[in-house]
């Protein structure tokens, strides 16, 4: 039996994984979720020996039922390959009493690689399997990591183009190099004048608009997005879950159905959703712990079932979580409403016209999977500091909220399960936060020069993709406000 995935907004809307994948966003606004949860069908001791990509092939088939068995092996070999400069892909770190799963040995040393370097891949093949000849346009907002980790993924991949928008003033400097230095015919990124959010609406304004589809359509192109609504991005990052816990078995950390805890460094709800997957899937969880900065609308619902962005938005030290709406979450208010879709879409429609929702005491009482919590900024800094000195161990800034709540978490509870926390980034990315975490910033000195001093202080060797933007070209220039972006496209698309 085939597994289809239906829209979060009208569950007549029904596909197959591989049309979900093609499609990004559902054409009714809503996000594809599977009509029901695919269960492992495997013991995870006997994973503890395999491969990362054959555990990729254990998970991934099961949700993506309709490739076939060589598509979904291509695609992952191609993705999970040299690229990486772990052969683990995501080696453990244990610290301070949890296990780090390092998400960030890919091409742009965050976790969003993990998904990035395998959906163009299913991409392709998803096209190629539903006869659909239509250049592939991948429109995508980014606070940050998603953009240059999406413009790796796709540059030069036959049949798609890249287009990305960023905010201006909202990505750190490393960022901002990596992105307009990217190389790539198809590949194209645009500074907004604007903070993420809007860029997000703007590319979802895009999404819904039907003039600029037939536009696209009589050009021979057709919309697709690599953010993280894309279940051909969530799926992949179950993997990573499954396989971290199986490597866990395997060296006697946890013994068998021993539950742990994963804390999540949370913006977009989609990395966390993925981990709340895996665990109706069948992983042994106990606790998913969703970790916000101070953009703590996640922490606010999770008290109090009320998600309300009209707040003021915060620039802080993790700008990949530096979000008011978390599109991911559409998601499990779905499933939290007992996947009703009317009722999801009233909620939704409130987020637009209100900017908030209040979920029912009903829905509340299905949330005790989760504990939200969030760290301030200087809570965020001093636990950089605290892990480095006790061991020797320096976490990036997103990675830091996570251990912070974490850390508060356990002191509330008392909760001594083993427990996995998602590392998002490496340090080298944000290097001037975290050098000012651990006390050794200097205004006086760029990035780079930082950059050779967190490699002095750390003796982590500086990951390629940094030693690469170093002298690279700028190739990107572009700049426009929120309301020109559909022009900025037609124009990259000569259309
Ligand atoms: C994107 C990102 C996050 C947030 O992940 P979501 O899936 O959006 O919740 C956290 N940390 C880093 C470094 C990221 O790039």
């Amino acid at each position: 039996m085939s597994i289809k995935y239906v829209s979060t907004r009208d569950r007549n809307n029904r596909v197959n994984a591989s049309e979900a994948i093609l499609q990004g966003l559902a054409s009714d606004g809503g996000l594809y979720v599977p009509e029901s949860i695919p269960q492992f069908d495997f013991n995870f001791r006997e994973l503890s020996d395999m491969s990362y990509q054959q555990i990729a092939y254990e998970v991934m088939k099961l949700y993506l039922d309709d490739f076939t068995e060589e598509e979904l092996k291509g695609c992952i070999l191609r993705a999970y390959d040299i690229k990486f400069d772990d052969p683990l892909i995501c080696p453990l770190h244990k610290a301070d009493g949890a296990f780090y799963i390092e998400l960030f040995h890919g091409r742009t040393i965050a976790f969003k690689d993990m998904a990035l370097s395998i959906l163009p891949h299913l991409m392709t093949t998803a096209a190629t399997k539903n006869n659909d000849s239509h250049e592939i346009v991948i429109l995508t907002a980014t606070s940050g990591d998603t953009g240059k980790a999406a413009l790796e993924g796709f540059a030069d991949i036959p049949g798609t183009r890249i287009i990305v928008f960023y905010p201006r003033d909202g990505v750190s400097e490393i960022q901002e190099r990596q992105m307009v230095t990217q190389k790539g015919d198809n590949t194209f990124v645009v500074g907004i004048r604007g903070n993420f959010d809007q860029a997000q609406t703007g590319v979802k304004k895009m999404f819904n608009d039907q003039m600029l589809a037939g536009e696209l359509e009589s050009s021979n192109f057709r919309f697709s997005s690599a953010n993280s609504i894309n279940i051909g991005r969530l799926v992949p990052q179950i993997v990573y879950y499954v396989a971290s816990y199986a490597r866990l078995l395997g060296s006697g950390a946890v013994s068998d159905g021993e539950k742990v805890n994963i804390v999540v460094p949370t913006g977009n709800f989609g990395n966390i959703l993925a981990a709340y997957y895996a665990k109706l899937s069948g992983l042994p969880v106990a606790k998913l712990i969703c970790a916000s900065n101070e953009n703590k609308v996640l922490f606010d619902f999770f008290e109090t079932g009320i998600y309300d962005r009209n707040r003021e938005f915060v620039l802080t030290s993790s700008p990949s979580m530096d979000i008011l709406i978390s599109s991911n979450l559409e998601r499990l208010i779905y499933r939290l409403a007992g996947e009703d879709d009317a009722s999801n879409r009233r909620f939704m429609e409130s987020l637009v016209s209100e900017g908030r929702y209040e979920i029912t005491e009903a829905m509340r009482e299905k949330l005790f999977d989760f504990y939200g919590g969030y760290a301030t900024e200087e809570e965020t800094a001093s636990t950089i500091k605290r892990i480095f000195e006790s061991d020797d161990y320096i976490l990036d800034t997103h990675t830091a909220v996570a251990a912070a709540v974490y850390d508060r978490y356990r002191r509330e509870t008392g909760d001594k399960a083993v427990s996995m926390i998602a590392s998002t980034a490496s340090p080298y990315k944000f290097t001037r936060s975290v050098m000012r975490a651990i006390g050794a910033d200097d205004a006086q000195k760029t990035d780079m020069e930082l950059t050779d001093r967190l490699h002095e202080i750390s003796r982590v060797d500086i990951p390629p993709a940094i030693e690469e933007i170093r002298n690279a070209p700028i190739r990107h220039d572009t700049v426009c406000e929120v309301d020109q972006m559909p022009d900025v496209v037609k124009k990259f698309l000569g259309i």
